[in-house]
């Protein structure tokens, strides 16, 4: 929890007695944002102060599988060379759909056309990518192919407003090493620019006159350290996910069964300290919020049903769309129907139990508890709807509809309470980070509540309402692809506000 008050965010000048330095940009937290960012003012020619609370660099970037969500502009050179072709177009028409009214034109046009630029950055700081694509129903795969289907893009309603391309790109190497190799390479590039690197170094507030902002102050090894900053201030802090007076603020339903999912610095400190010199905060209320339930794909022939008996989601969605609707269900008590050929054990499914297995519908409903000709109904219904292959009820793809007929029939319970990731969290719950924060222009520009930008203050990555702004639309590789663009793009604004 922090331990840092809103009011002691602003340090008013005539409190500071010396200044023991001074930058054109600092930028506060050294992810995948900040360091995309101070190299970015650095290539400028600004002289560039990177500071960070943690002994080293790389947040939840590093912890991450960095999985980018790419493409547009004809394909990235990883599509295409798997013999995908995207254009810019079709790129924005399905970020259209997944973020709907939530989504920011400016950014997703400015993201879609560069994106593939972007990628070829990524590929120029020594990060490589196997050109090899994984079609199957994944999240991060074991192998070492490095191009794959990340979100919703196989799934309706997205097939009605875009054709379906896969988009996530993932540094080759087997096992999830993504982040650690791209950290890696970024770090290098931090330095090899000469950027003043600062760890163990909290950002505590900016430093004001008269509402201009003069400088930041932070505390490194016990003492407080006093900086002038001529162009701009850069806050890359991430998200809010550890601080649990704000996620009980702004996520109050979800504070109640998620589990945090990123680094300890996850604490909001960015988001105060932008709110506190006026920055706008938007979309606080929405959170990437995963439950998982393949791979083996097979299981997505399964169908979710609530306490009801009642389906609830086209099972073919992404994680966290799956997440989205599972959390809107009557007490998050959510269970899934298998039958024995489909059934095989997936790596979420450690801890969850199986609450009753039957050879009819009938029996599996009256052992598991559920109201009569509730289950039974739901499970004709569907038969119907996988013998016409047309979901009447949620658009499941024909490929994924197949009917109820060979028992032993299973049910898992996969409500909330159940779900542990002991990876990433001693909470049981599913994973959850935040995607709202500061709202920025595509340059990183903070703006006020009035919507006019303030002087010299820029964000991006998680401490910035970026691109990614809803759970339900949300694809892997959304949120590193854009905290380290529109951390580059900060960057340059930064270091060309003099
Ligand atoms: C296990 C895991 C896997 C994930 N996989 C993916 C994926 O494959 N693709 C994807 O798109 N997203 C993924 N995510 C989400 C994604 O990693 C993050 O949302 C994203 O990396 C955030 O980037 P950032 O630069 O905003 O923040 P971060 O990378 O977290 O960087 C913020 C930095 O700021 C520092 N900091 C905090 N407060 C202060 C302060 N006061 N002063 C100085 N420094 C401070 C932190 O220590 C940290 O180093 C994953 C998340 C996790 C946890």
């Amino acid at each position: 929890m922090s331990q840092v008050g809103a009011n002691s965010r602003i340090i008013q000048s005539s409190n500071v007695d010396v200044y023991h330095d001074e930058f054109d940009v600092v930028v506060c937290g050294f992810g995948g944002a900040g360091g995309s960012a101070a190299i970015e003012a650095a290539k400028c020619g600004a002289k560039v102060l990177l500071l960070e609370r943690a002994s080293d660099g790389g947040g939840s970037t590093a912890l991450s599988s960095c999985e980018m969500y790419l493409g547009g502009s004809g394909g990235t050179s990883l599509q295409r060379a798997c013999g995908f072709e995207d254009s810019t177009e079709n790129m924005i028409a399905y970020l259209q759909a997944c973020l709907e009214d939530k989504g920011d034109p400016a950014k997703i046009k400015l993201y879609a056309e560069n994106s593939a630029d972007h990628f070829e950055w990524v590929k120029s700081l020594g990060v490589t990518y196997k050109e090899a694509v994984h079609l199957g129903r994944i999240v991060v795969p074991d192998s070492n192919e490095s191009l794959l289907f990340t979100g919703n893009e196989r799934a309706n309603p997205f097939l009605d407003y875009a054709t379906a391309v896969p988009r996530g790109h993932v540094p080759s190497h087997e096992g999830d090493f993504g982040g650690k190799i791209f950290f890696a390479a970024l770090k290098q590039a931090v330095t090899d620019q000469g950027v003043n690197i600062s760890c163990d170094s909290r950002v505590l507030g900016l430093i004001i006159d008269d509402d201009k902002i003069l400088g930041v102050s932070y505390k490194k090894d016990n003492n407080i350290v006093n900086v002038k900053v001529n162009n701009g201030v850069i806050l890359t802090t991430g998200g809010f996910v550890m601080n649990e007076e704000m996620v009980k603020k702004y996520l109050p339903l979800q504070s109640q069964f998620a589990a945090p999912y990123g680094n300890p610095w996850d604490e909001g400190d960015g988001i105060q300290i932008g709110q506190a010199v006026g920055g706008n905060l938007i979309n606080m209320d929405e959170a990437f919020f995963g439950v998982y339930f393949y791979p083996p794909e097979s299981l997505t022939f399964g169908i979710f049903i609530n306490k009801h008996g009642e389906r609830f989601v086209n099972e073919d969605s992404y994680g966290a769309r799956i997440g989205y609707y599972c959390s809107q269900q009557p007490e998050q008590e959510i269970y899934l129907l298998i039958q024995n050929e489909d059934f095989q054990q997936s790596i979420y499914m450690d801890k969850l139990p199986i609450i009753a297995v039957a050879e009819t519908i009938d029996d599996l409903e009256k052992e598991a508890g559920f109201q009569p000709d509730t289950l039974t109904e739901t499970v004709k219904k569907y038969n119907t709807f996988s013998k016409s292959k047309h979901d009447e009820q949620f658009r499941k793809h024909p490929d994924w509809l197949k009917e109820f007929k060979n028992p032993p029939f299973a049910i898992i319970d996969y409500s909330f309470k159940h779900q542990s990731s002991p990876l990433y969290s001693d909470k049981p719950g599913p994973l959850m980070f935040t995607l709202g924060g500061l709202e920025t222009l595509p340059t990183g520009e903070v703006l006020d509540k009035s919507g006019n930008v303030i002087p010299k203050l820029y964000a991006a990555g998680r401490t910035s309402a970026g691109l990614p702004r809803s759970g339900k639309g949300y694809a892997s590789g959304m949120s590193v692809g854009d905290a380290t663009f529109f951390g580059r793009m900060a960057g340059i604004s930064a270091a060309k506000n003099n």
